[in-house]
Parts: C-alpha cells; sequence; structure tokens
C-alpha cells in the first residue's frame, strides 16, 4: 500500500520513480506491504523462469519464508537512496524521516530489506553520502544501522501528531504503528518483529506462531 500525494513520473537516476505530489511531512507513514500486495509463494518463486523471477524480484522484495511480495499501487517503483527520505529499519512500513517537499523523489534504502540476501547494484543516488555499491550486507553494518535508527526513532517521536493516510490499513495489520500510536517511539518500544521483509499478517501460521 502506498500513501496518497505520490505519482509515478520519469526520474533523475533511474527509469522512473515516485515523486510527491504535495509535502508529506516527517512522521508519515508512506507504504507498507499489505493484503493487497501481489505474492508468490516459495514453491511458486521456484517455478519462475528466471528472467521472470529477475524482473520480479528487481521490483519487489523476498520475505523471510522465501515467498516474493510486489508492493501495491506503485510503491514497488521506489527507488533506492542512500541518503533515503523513508526507512523502515525495525519497522512493517516505512516512515518518512524527513519532510519531503512536492516534485522531490520519494526514496527508501534497499540495503534494509534484509531478507532478500546476497543482493547489490552499483548505486546512482549522486547524494553526498552515496556508498557506491548497494548491498544486503550493509543492511547489518552496525554504522549505517544506528544513522538509520537516530532517523526513524524522530520520526516516530513525530508520527503520531501527523495525519496518516494510511491510518486504516496499518491499524489493521501493524503492531509497530499500534505501539507507536500509543506512544512508543524507540525502536525497542515499537519494533515486534514485524518488519517489510517479515510482516506479521502474511507469516503468520496456523498455530498462530510465525511460519
Ligand atoms: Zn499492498
Ligand atoms: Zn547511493
Amino acid at each position: 500500500m502506498l500513501t496518497s500525494g505520490i505519482d509515478v513520473r520519469a526520474s533523475r537516476t533511474h527509469n522512473v520513480g515516485l515523486f510527491a505530489t504535495r509535502p508529506i511531512p516527517a512522521g508519515t507513514a508512506v507504504w507498507c506491504p499489505c493484503t493487497t500486495c501481489s505474492r508468490w509463494t516459495k514453491e511458486q518463486v521456484a517455478d519462475l523462469p528466471p528472467d521472470r523471477f529477475e524482473r520480479l524480484d528487481t521490483y519487489g522484495h523476498l520475505l523471510a519464508d522465501g515467498s516474493l511480495l510486489l508492493p501495491c499501487l506503485g510503491a514497488y517503483l521506489m527507488n533506492h537512496s542512500c541518503e533515503a527520505n523513508v526507512l523502515d529499519l525495525g519497522l512493517d512500513f516505512g516512515v518518512a524521516v524527513r519532510d519531503i517537499a512536492p516534485g522531490e523523489e520519494v526514496t527508501c534504502d534497499y540495503a534494509t530489506f534484509t531478507e532478500d540476501g546476497d543482493w547489490s547494484m552499483e548505486c546512482r543516488c549522486a547524494s553526498p553520502g552515496c556508498r557506491g555499491t548497494v548491498t544486503t550486507a550493509q543492511g547489518a553494518d552496525p554504522r549505517i544501522r544506528e544513522r538509520w535508527r537516530t532517523r526513524v526513532e524522530a520520526a516516530l517521536a513525530r508520527l503520531p501528531r501527523v495525519h496518516q493516510p494510511l491510518d486504516d490499513v496499518l491499524t489493521e495489520l501493524s503492531e509497530p504503528y499500534r505501539r507507536t500510536l500509543g506512544g512508543a517511539h524507540t525502536l525497542e518500544e515499537a519494533s515486534t518483529g514485524s518488519t517489510v521483509c517479515a510482516p506479521d499478517f502474511a507469516l503468520v501460521g496456523p498455530g498462530g506462531g510465525k511460519a
């Protein structure tokens, strides 16, 4: 699911990307995996022809159970930046970590997709802090995680005070979101283990535990 106020346009760094059409304040939940997103089970993923898998994996991401999720409403077109304005560390949704102005590209950091293993790309984000090559291994780098954490926690502190277009879906699907609305704004308080790569709603098994 993707918040309103975002449009698909030609991108400076990529073919196309997502751009704000109105101000998106820091603390806005921008996207989340949801029940409307397309999903391929681990078995279906194994049966995909390699070129089709490669295309889907470029735009979608693997979940902890080996299934592949393609975020809905065009959210799969969100490009990477090493200075991303949307981050999801420890959360099952992406949150704007600074104010995003109309016309600005909305970006996330692909290194947060920790289940999408053994993956790398040459980065063209052109930000001052560009890491050159982006890898999933960077998602485990303590210095990078600390920078993400600082930004995410500042955003969570603002979340209850800004308008949340995705409130309905997140209230239903996301315990970290519910906890944040309830006043949690450290990741220790907000996180449950439900992340964009392991969302509770998608991975809860028959016994109620994680599949
Ligand atoms: Zn969705
Ligand atoms: Zn970069």
